[in-house]
């Protein structure tokens, strides 16, 4: 069969997916292909993962009209401890102090998956095409041609302007042989919910270590979402635990800030690297989400910056009156805007993973450093909470809580 749209969305997890609703307002006739049905437990998107909106990240869910769905499971972070396991120094960022209710939010991702596919179903110009994966891509000046698989046999599609968002091992950017630059931190990623005695109170933790971050999140029903990046050959180890075993090396590392944990979830691993395309659009082509750039969790930017990506390519096509989605220049006038941003973001979770696993005297010392000029310099701390938050360089309209179109 042959199809055609003036968008076509690989990959439907958080960033396609995410794209998709924000687009639908223009009026595009949009397609989303996603290999994994939603519902299915492999879905590699909307797991068990805790996800840390930053501020604008949620004023941009709220402009597109998913955060109505997803707020009533929302954490509010609204204190921030952040330390270097058994260095001197402590930065607490106060929401209060900023003059701020918030300065996020903390969903799941499975949460997420289960809100913004409903939304999918429901839009009437978002055709949803799952399971199905894409086979073969050819680029034309103005058309781009999608070979899809599924149970069906093959479909071909035809697209003004395809969006890769098939995720860090992205097939379209392997297919088009674009570049990458990555490296490989030789870190993995433990997650897992924890439920603490106490009650968390909206207070979230970062203890930086020299294999990675240990952050405890607040998350619903008192429970706390861990990420606890650990050097790969232990993450087996910390995977083989029982529960009480587990708990107790979680508690020997986080102390009793929160009293004891009770209680553990199931454990997920995710090996962590840096995956950065050379090229963020081609003819006809953007990529987006991970198939763009695959960062550290350190600073819990990914989803962040993808969601900036996708506001910024939602406002391009809204001022555009041509009405062809995958013109060049449009596409140019995107790339361009998100330098710096993408820039500054990508540098700040990979200087901040080297520096903290570099062993010699001077990291640690320049590490000292900042914590303790971050604890006491308000002015540096609210500088480097705006940029967390997720504003920096020229912000879009939805991040400013300002309509669309
Ligand atoms: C431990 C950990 C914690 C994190 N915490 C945070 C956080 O707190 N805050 C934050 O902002 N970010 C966080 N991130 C980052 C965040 O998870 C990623 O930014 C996000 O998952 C990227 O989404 P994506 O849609 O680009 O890619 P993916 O999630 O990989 O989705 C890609 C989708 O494409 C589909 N697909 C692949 N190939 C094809 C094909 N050929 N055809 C059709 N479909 C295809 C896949 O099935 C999948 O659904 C974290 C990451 C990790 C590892």
């Amino acid at each position: 069969m042959s199809l055609t749209c003036d968008v076509a969305i690989v990959g439907g997890g958080l960033a396609g997916a995410s794209l998709a609703v924000a687009l639908a307002p223009l009026g595009y006739d949009i397609k989303v292909i996603e290999a994994v049905a939603y519902k299915a437990s492999e879905q590699p998107s909307y797991d068990d993962r805790t996800l840390a909106l930053s501020h604008s990240s949620c004023r941009i869910l709220s402009g597109i009209g998913l955060w109505e769905k997803l707020e009533a499971d929302a954490t509010a972070i609204r204190k921030i401890y952040i330390t270097e396991l058994a260095r001197p120094g402590r930065v607490v960022l106060d929401s209060v102090e900023m003059g701020l209710a918030a300065f996020g939010h903390v969903v799941e991702a499975r949460r997420f998956g289960a809100a913004v596919t409903q939304l999918l179903q429901e839009t009437v110009n978002i055709g949803l095409i799952s399971p199905a994966s894409v086979s073969d891509i050819t680029i034309g000046d103005t058309k781009t041609v999608l070979s899809l698989e599924s149970s069906r046999g093959t479909d071909e599609l035809e697209a003004r302007l395809v969006v890769a968002a098939d995720g860090a091992n992205s097939f379209i950017r392997r297919h088009l042989q674009i570049p990458t630059h990555s490296r490989d931190y030789g870190q993995t990623a433990v997650i897992c919910n924890i439920t603490p005695e106490k009650p968390h109170k909206g207070q979230a933790f970062e203890c930086l270590t020299n294999t990675g971050p240990f952050a405890v999140l607040p998350h619903t029903g008192n429970r706390c979402g861990l990420v606890w990046s650990v050097a790969s050959e232990k993450a087996a180890e910390i995977l083989d635990l029982d529960d009480a075993t587990f708990l107790s090396c979680v508690e020997k590392r986080f102390g009793n800030q929160l009293g004891a944990f009770t209680k553990a979830g199931k454990r997920t691993a995710y090996p962590l690297k840096l995956v950065r395309a050379k090229e963020d659009i081609r003819e006809r082509l953007v990529l987006l989400g991970n198939a763009a750039h695959a960062i550290h969790p350190i600073g819990a930017q990914g989803f962040n910056l993808a969601l900036r990506d996708a506001a910024v390519l939602a406002e391009v096509l809204a001022d555009d009156d041509q009405h062809d989605p995958g013109e060049s220049g449009l596409l140019h006038t995107y790339s361009q805007w998100r330098q710096q941003d993408q820039r500054g973001t990508i540098a700040t979770s990979d200087g901040m993973t080297r520096l903290f696993s570099h062993p010699s005297l001077l990291a640690a010392g320049l590490r000292t450093t900042g914590l303790i000029a971050h604890a006491l310099l308000p002015s540096l701390r609210r500088r480097s909470a705006i940029k967390a938050m997720g504003y920096r360089g020229r912000v879009p309209r939805l991040a400013l809580g300002e309509p669309l179109a």
